[in-house]
């Protein structure tokens, strides 16, 4: 999709889960939570993944960084397939390949000081010890806006935007080359949002990292994101470089969810036509063929009941998976 060094690349990366008995599904049912996911993301380069909640945003970060066994498919990082690698071969890949969480109350030890937090991965990979270890741990404190001083206390003595620089910190703590961030912003107040995007965007021009920002909010990705691709029930419907993805929107579902995007100005609000989808996001369980987006698409004929559509190139960087192109 680009000329540039790809740090990244997944396959045809697919994920099911095994729903258990039950009076609707008998038999063997799945929740096709990712299927046949494809994209690459260069070195120091931000992709935006988008969609609502359960279109596989989240299952597609956690597959790609092993935390759930990909059902098929490839993921190649810096050239080498690490879609079979056992965990204790992931060791090293987790070194470079780390994840921030959505929730930063949930995802810290609440029994552990933010100093054990930050130097548990230093502990796991013998990165350092003693003083070499406090130092690194307070260097890490202050790169992502923190006191030296907050090592001994607690996470609930912290604000929500507070802790989730600990989450942040604690991801750095390996030097990390890629970051999965996971909706870092969605539990955050909106005033705290843009300084922590800011954060992370300082923090890859001086690290040089290379992110997957998944987020449901269009206009905070569009601010961080290099290009943006579009989930929609497990299925990568739109993938463009961003401005692009804004400016000429293809796929009807990203033509929705741009149009509910917030405008501040009263008048270009008032202006601004939204899209109003209707009908139910179907089950994810043994989705029905055909376009999966078809129940709620205004455009849909015939061969949408029937083949599911590919992504298609349309411009340069602009992938659709749509029948009406
Ligand atoms: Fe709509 Fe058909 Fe395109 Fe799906 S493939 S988005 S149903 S037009």
């Amino acid at each position: 999709m680009s000329d540039k060094k790809v740090l990244l690349e997944i396959k045809d990366l697919t994920k099911y889960f095994p729903v258990k008995n039950s009076l609707l599904f008998k038999g063997n049912s799945y929740v096709k939570a990712v299927d046949r996911v494809s994209f690459t993301i260069n070195r120091g380069e931000t992709l935006g993944l988008v969609g609502e909640s359960g279109c596989g945003k989240t299952t597609t970060g956690r597959t790609i960084i092993k935390l759930y066994e990909p059902t098929a498919g490839d993921i190649i990082y810096d050239g080498v397939d690490i879609s079979k690698y056992s965990q204790k071969q992931m060791l090293d890949y987790r070194r470079k390949m780390q994840m921030i969480f959505q929730d930063p109350y949930a995802s810290l030890n609440s029994r552990m000081t933010v100093g054990d937090i930050i130097g548990e991965a230093i502990d796991i990979h013998g990165l350092a010890k003693g003083k070499e270890r406090m130092n690194l741990v307070q260097d890490l404190l202050k790169k992502v806006g923190l006191n030296r001083d907050h090592i001994n206390r607690y996470p609930h003595e912290f604000s929500g935007g507070q802790r989730q620089r600990i989450g942040i910190a604690r991801s750095l703590a390996v030097q990390p080359e890629f970051i999965i961030c996971d909706e870092p912003i969605s539990a955050l107040d909106v005033s705290i949002q843009a300084q922590v995007v800011n954060m992370l965007e300082d923090l890859q021009n001086d690290l040089g990292l290379t992110y997957l920002f998944i987020a449901h909010d269009l206009s905070m990705v569009k601010h961080i994101s290099d290009r943006i691709g579009v989930m929609y029930l497990g299925r990568l419907v739109e993938i463009a470089e961003s401005n692009e993805l804004y400016s000429h929107p293809l796929h009807p579902y990203t033509q929705a969810l741009l149009s509910a995007i917030p405008i501040p100005d009263p008048d270009e609000s008032a202006a601004k036509r939204r899209i109003v989808l209707e009908g139910e996001i179907p089950s994810p369980i043994d989705p029905p063929p055909g376009c999966r987006f078809k129940g709620r698409c205004k455009y849909a004929k015939p061969i949408c009941n029937e083949q599911d559509p590919e992504l298609k190139q349309m411009g340069k960087d602009h992938f659709v998976a749509c029948h009406l192109y």
